[in-house]
């Protein structure tokens, strides 16, 4: 028999249980008992959960209070000596001073670095290892929660993070080699596979996503190493996960390795299949990743069961497990329960409990059991009926695409001209002054909103309210001598929300929470159709806001890229092909703007480079469509009309060509912490256009004074040409509060009108 095994499940829960009782204990209005407590009743009810959709086995360990890849780290005990003695007096306290740094007692840690796992919006600690690094056991966390799973009558396999995977995702705070560290390492990990065996645990799932990375020898010697290690440990039968991509260019080592199981993703790479089926060692068992972990839509189960047929026919039932492609810690829970949406929408829609269930089917269509087949027919009409859907395909939205032309990607004439003429029309003085775009999101705006939101407010109120935030943020810019004014930005909850939500082709779950890293949850909204824009979005505030003064006033935009990373995508089109709608839409509001008399208009891409695919080799395409894209949002314009773009978290070394391609007018970056050293792949390539680098770091209320900005500056004219340099803050500044905002915008000020003075 084929059974349904699930890889991992996400831990956040329906209503966002665990941010609330995570963000409690912090907060100190609960205990750590009573916070231990609430995760135990959380992984009770998802294994309940999990079985009573359909699944055979559950995984366990999978939970985790922050983050998974910091657990492993003090699982290993791989904890940098700074936090230490907070470990010693407390270990919960410890494990979130990683998390987040620890201000008190006469202590100032900073936390670990954050950074994406893999292609997700999920964020993951970055463990710090070091040259001689021991590691041993500490706690007992994976072999818990075996045991609480087995007594509370789940079938659980215990998911661990691989070593190998584990210490390519480390960074040596030394300059040493992590794999270095392998033989240690493999020493704990063996004996807590032993105690997993004692316990009863018959397999154990072990994580390795970076096989489907671009590997060496060194990698693939590591792999060789670990596993046949682990292979002697005397420990539970091993399942080799690997998931985002194909396992082909390795296949041919990976599959030899010693492990009892291995598992596929065939969501993004069902190609693979023959191959593996080719390569998969005697008597090793294989788990097809049949449904996507990464997206919300309902799977072709005609297909999933074909493929699974096809694997049946070589290997037979018995050496065979369904599951989805790869963890569901993506996906929101339960899609039954978004009865806000239209009902065929959610007919479509299968999250972490439907995906489960479509296992199932699958599993049971593999076995024989006719009950399936009534199963199978309905997922095949709501196939049909998304496929042929005019809520999703939409023949004006075709036209447009079709109807585009090289030109539409081209401003009129090359930057050089464009600068002489917008230079002309605006006479900003050097290292003119602006800022990223939002101001302090302060209470009352927000308390302003979710009374509007509630009825509470009616739309003349929330709408006078919002013009009076507008003003003042107005009267403030000119206050301090800002050259460049924004409106604030005040109207908006979210950067891809406000704009989803004036969009065709975008719906809004009420529950849909993704974890994004620790106790923050999004609610990425839903492209479930083609995209257009029935009437202009931001016009009404920009005009608005250009009305209050005579300096130039910036439009405002979320660019397509953005839009489409920071959402779950159609799956049944290329995400090209979505992002070309978005930029279409985003193009008509450029328009529209600039026809409104906004002459400086800015398209925000802070998650151009998030998209980069895993493997090099396809980073050329993507590139190629995602530069396109912005091009035919910011290029309808006249030459005088000035693009500006913002890009943070990004490094921009090796895609400094194509953010070169977008060329935009004007640049801004996140830089202040790095002390300008991102400037030096602008000065290498010679980019040619205006480029900001942030002085004013946002993220902390520090208030920075004119001199350090200053010297940020003067370090920026030691790269960059004068002509070229903007002066404005990292990011927006929605996230502080007024009176460290102004303070540090007057000294940003200052700092560019005494360097105007060196000219
Ligand atoms: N314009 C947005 C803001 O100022 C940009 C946000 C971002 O870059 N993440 O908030
Ligand atoms: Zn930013």
């Amino acid at each position: 028999m084929t059974t349904v095994c699930n890889l991992g499940f996400p831990r956040i829960g329906l209503r966002r249980e665990l941010k609330k009782a995570v963000e409690a204990y912090w907060r100190g209005d609960s205990t750590a008992g009573q916070l231990h407590d609430q995760a135990r009743a959380l992984r009770l009810r998802h294994w309940q959960l999990q079985h009573a959709a359909g699944a055979d086995v559950v995984p366990c360990n999978d939970f985790s209070l922050y983050d998974h890849v910091l657990d492993t780290a003090v699982l290993f005990d791989a904890i940098p000596a700074r936090y230490r003695p907070l470990f010693d007096a407390d270990p919960l306290r410890g494990y979130f001073s990683m998390a987040r740094g620890w201000q008190d007692d006469g202590l100032d840690l900073p936390a670990l670095e954050m950074t994406k796992w893999f292609d997700t919006n999920y964020h993951y600690l970055v463990p710090e290892l070091e040259r001689g690094q021991s590691f041993r056991l500490r706690g007992d966390k994976p072999l818990a929660e075996f045991i609480e799973a087995r007594d509370a009558g789940a079938r659980a396999r215990p998911v661990l993070l691989g070593p190998v995977s584990f210490l390519l995702l480390s960074k040596c705070v030394d300059g040493s080699q992590a794999l270095d560290l392998l033989p240690a390492l493999l020493t704990a990990y063996a004996q807590l596979l032993a105690q997993l065996r004692d316990a009863g645990a018959q397999w154990v799932q072990l994580d390795e996503p970076c096989l489907v990375l671009d590997l060496g020898d060194a990698e693939r010697r590591a792999y060789e190493e670990a596993y046949h290690t682990l292979a002697d440990a005397a420990g539970p039968k091993l399942l080799l996960a690997t998931y985002f991509g194909t396992l082909e260019h390795n296949l041919p080592w990976a599959a030899s390795l010693p492990a009892q199981g291995l598992h596929v993703d065939l969501v993004r790479a069902p190609g693979q299949l023959d191959a593996v089926l080719g390569a998969l060692r005697e008597d090793c068992v294989l788990s097809l990743g049949l449904v996507d972990g990464r997206n919300i839509w309902r799977a072709d189960l005609d297909r999933a069961v074909l493929l699974a047929r096809s694997a049946a026919d070589r290997l037979g039932k018995e050496r065979l497990q369904v599951a989805p492609s790869c963890s569901m810690l993506h996906v929101p829970i339960d899609a039954s329960l978004e009865t806000g949406l239209a009902t065929e929408l959610r007919g479509w829609l299968a999250f972490a409990k439907e995906k489960l269930s479509e296992l199932r089917v699958v599993a049971d269509a593999l076995n024989g059991l006719a009950s399936a087949n009534a199963t199978l027919e309905l997922a095949r009409e709501r196939l049909q009926q998304r496929r042929r859907s005019r809520r999703v395909h939409r023949a004006e939205v075709a036209a447009r695409v079709e109807a585009l032309t090289p030109d539409d990607a081209r401003r009129k004439s090359p930057y050089a001209q464009r600068s002489a003429l917008q230079q002309r029309r605006y006479g900003l003085p050097a290292f003119p002054t602006t800022t990223i775009g939002s101001f302090p999101q302060t209470p009352e705006v927000r308390k302003a909103r979710a009374a509007f939101r509630a009825g509470r407010l009616d739309e003349s109120q929330y709408v006078q309210f919002l013009e009076q935030q507008t003003a003042h943020c107005v009267q403030v810019q000119e206050q301090i001598g800002i050259d460049v004014l924004v409106h604030g930005e005040f109207e908006r909850n979210d950067m891809v929300e406000y704009f989803g939500e004036q969009l065709e082709g975008f719906a809004f779950t009420r529950n849909g929470w993704v974890q994004s890293y620790g106790s923050r949850c999004v609610k990425p909204p839903i492209i479930y159709g083609d995209v257009s824009r029935p009437a202009p979005m931001t016009v009404r505030w920009s005009t608005y806001a250009q009305s209050l003064t005579q300096r130039p006033m910036k439009g405002m935009l979320t660019g397509p890229v953005t839009l489409l990373q920071w959402s779950f995508v159609r799956d049944d089109q290329p995400r090209a092909d979505t992002c070309r709608q978005i930029a279409i839409a985003l193009r008509d509001e450029v328009a529209d703007l600039e026809a409104a008399g906004i002459g400086i208009i800015q398209v925000d891409e802070p998650a151009l480079r998030e998209g980069l695919p895993l493997l090099r080799k396809d980073w050329d395409a993507y590139l190629e469509w995602a530069v396109e894209c912005f091009r035919i949002t910011t290029s309808p314009v006249d030459d005088e009309t000035q693009i500006h773009t913002h890009m943070c978290y990004s490094e921009f070394n090796d895609i400094i060509e194509a953010v070169a391609a977008m060329d935009a007018d004007v640049i801004s970056i996140e830089t202040s912490r790095s002390r300008m050293e991102l400037l030096d792949a602008f000065a290498q390539f010679r980019y040619p256009n205006a480029i900001g680098p942030g002085i004013y770091d946002i993220h902390s209320p520090r208030i920075p004074d004119r001199d350090e900005m200053g010297d940020l500056l003067r370090k920026a004219t030691s790269v960059l040409a004068v002509d070229q340099i903007w002066v404005n803050p990292d990011c927006g500044l929605k996230t502080r509060g007024w009176a460290e905002t102004t303070a540090a915008l007057e000294a940003m000020v200052a700092a560019a009108k005494e360097l105007r003075l060196d000219q």
